[in-house]
């Protein structure tokens, strides 16, 4: 039985049931304002939103999805009670990757996030938290290593809201601009991600802003699930037996899972995927706690997957474990040179923690994981143009090579 909630337009109607806590499975009404269970410390009762299963059927099927070739496509049931702020997210190409799948022997497809509005995924987010909040909050905020801060500033400038978001030290020059152009307060904080993150925590409770970080927000990682929706229908009969996801505080992975397992459950795909999250070897403490390997804590150049203490670990392993999926730790070394090999062989040009995916199918192969043959679709997670500084010390180093 759902609980529908109507959007101020009166004109979709969408079909979220309410809110369960991901620890005790406290269930909770979606018309309470609320970001986390009452019940735990800290951030520790993380909610996950449900939604009436025929509704989610229906649109999956296509009966009742909104002609758009956007995250719009899915809007009946994402969490926005039929408010839009809208750059036109989503709808990204699925690419072929003829010359990859040759030099990897296996068949290889890229979905390339990288065209979304901001250059990242993290639009998907954006736009849900945005259209969600724009009804009941003056002022969006968020710490983020970087693309998020510039898509939610984007987001908050399309809806006439203010923006203030809070960044790390180690921010490249691309990210660190793109929200200032968006008229976002930028405030750097002297320390890691982490550091950022309770700093707009207790900044965003003392002022009454909407904290839209990383899974404190439970209504962002609605919108990931449509990377898993859109998959689905682009691979038609042909599921992939693999979906490589990067992985940071672990948000993309269990939000395109559940996408995923969606379109499975309500028969879009035959078989579901399993998923293969990737780490960097100084940042690895989800696959650290997935497969009781020790790992480093180093840091890693990768800056959008450089997360200590990742805010979704939890739902990111219980998306390994319910694909019957594995994780992968590759170097920076090995990730700067996947970036390069995708840009030189299939044209794309991605940042530093999207080329991790092939990193980690490179690697996932050499142990085994992946077969000869297996069909494999890497999540492109965002664009290389933020991050020219980490491209041209690739290419300096490349030229230099090739000179010898
Ligand atoms: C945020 C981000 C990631 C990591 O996603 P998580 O949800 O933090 O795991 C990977 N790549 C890019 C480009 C990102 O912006
Ligand atoms: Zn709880």
């Amino acid at each position: 039985m759902g609980n529908p909630s109507v959007g101020a337009t009166g004109t979709i109607v969408t079909a979220i049931d309410g809110l369960v806590c991901t620890r005790c499975g406290r269930q909770y009404s979606a018309d309470e304002p609320l970001d986390t269970c009452g019940d735990h410390d800290g951030t520790d009762g993380l909610l996950d939103v449900t939604y009436d299963d025929e509704r989610v059927a229906a649109v999956l099927a296509g009966d009742d999805a909104v002609p758009s070739n956007s995250l719009w496509r899915y809007e009946p049931i994402l969490p926005t009670r039929g408010q839009r702020v809208s750059l036109g997210a989503g709808g990204t190409p699925l690419l072929e990757a003829p010359t990859l799948s040759d030099a990897l022997d296996v068949r290889l497809r890229l979905k390339d996030e990288a065209t979304n509005p901001t250059g990242s995924m993290k639009d998907r987010t954006s736009a849900v938290m945005a259209s969600r909040g724009a009804a009941s909050a003056d002022v969006l905020a968020c710490a983020s290593t970087g693309n998020a801060a510039a898509s939610l500033a984007a987001y908050a400038a399309r809806a006439g809201l203010d923006c203030h978001i809070f960044v790390p030290t180690d921010v490249p020059e691309g990210k660190a601009v793109q929200p200032r152009i968006h008229g976002a307060a930028v405030t750097t904080v002297d320390g890691t991600y982490d550091d950022a993150f309770e700093r707009c925590q207790s900044r965003s409770s003392a002022a009454g802003w909407l904290d839209c970080s990383a899974a404190v927000n439970p209504y962002g990682l609605e919108g990931l699930r449509t990377v898993g929706f859109e998959i689905a229908e682009q691979v038609a009969e042909d599921p992939p037996d693999w979906v490589v996801v990067p992985m940071g505080n672990g948000c993309g992975i269990a939000g395109i899972w559940k996408g995923l397992a969606s379109s499975f459950r309500h028969g879009v795909l035959d078989a579901a995927p399993a998923m293969l999250g990737v780490q960097a070897a100084g940042a690895a403490p989800i696959h650290e706690r997935f497969t009781g390997e020790a790992g480093g804590t180093t840091g890693t150049d990768a800056d959008s997957i450089d997360v200590g203490f990742p805010h979704n670990g939890d739902r990111a392993i219980d998306a390994l474990r319910a694909s019957g999926g594995r994780s992968v730790v590759v170097d920076d070394d090995e990730i700067m040179a996947a970036e390069a090999e995708l840009a030189r062989r299939e044209g794309t040009y991605v940042e530093p923690a999207s080329a991790a995916t092939l990193a980690g199918l490179r690697q996932a192969r050499r142990e085994g994981i992946v077969s000869a043959d297996d069909d494999v679709t890497l999540v492109l997670t965002g664009s290389g143009l933020k991050d020219t500084q980490s491209a041209r010390r690739l290419v300096d180093g490349l030229d230099a090579d090739s000179d010898e």
